[in-house]
């Protein structure tokens, strides 16, 4: 599977730089495989997931947050690509720019996928380990059949351990 080109053109096109302190992106210094979450406390709370991928960070806003229950699968909407500087973004975004609200780090570490990552993501189901501070060991990422209003929902899941 080709690499994706890091494409920042929605995430740029929603935000105005001049008012927000998030990074614009393009200073790509690729990591490897970066995975973080961010808490972010906007119009609604939600929890940011990152996976860096192809100089950008794949990335899902997930209400609920992650749990290790296998048992309960927490949505995930499908977001815009992140620049990989937002990994190292908190702080606030003023009211009335796009997701205005408190952004803190909620996790960190790096992440593994589990048989190729390009064509998992294509085929809309992502096996991947996380090696992070909370969460650990095997997860999952399944797009659902119907989207609502333009968005692209997935479910995140833990596997059972061991
Ligand atoms: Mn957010």
């Amino acid at each position: 599977m080709k690499k994706q080109k890091a494409n920042l053109t929605r995430y740029q096109a929603k935000r105005d730089f001049r008012k927000t302190p998030e990074p614009a992106g393009g200073k790509t210094t690729p990591h490897g495989h970066r995975y973080l979450i961010q808490k972010h406390a906007a119009h609604r709370l939600h929890y940011d997931f990152r996976l860096e991928l192809d100089g950008v960070l794949k990335s899902w806003a997930v209400p609920r947050g992650p749990t290790l229950d296998p048992h309960d699968k927490r949505l995930a909407v499908e977001v815009e690509d992140h620049p990989l500087e937002y990994a190292s973004f908190k702080g606030i975004i003023p009211h009335g720019q796009y997701g205005g609200g408190t952004v803190m780090l909620w996790d960190e570490g790096s992440w593994e996928a589990v048989g190729d990552a390009h064509h998992s993501l294509q085929a809309g189901k992502l096996v991947f380990r996380l090696h992070g501070q909370r969460l650990k060991g095997e997860w999952s990422l399944v797009r659902m059949r119907s989207s609502k209003g333009g968005r692209t929902n997935w479910l995140l899941i833990k596997k059972q351990d061991e």
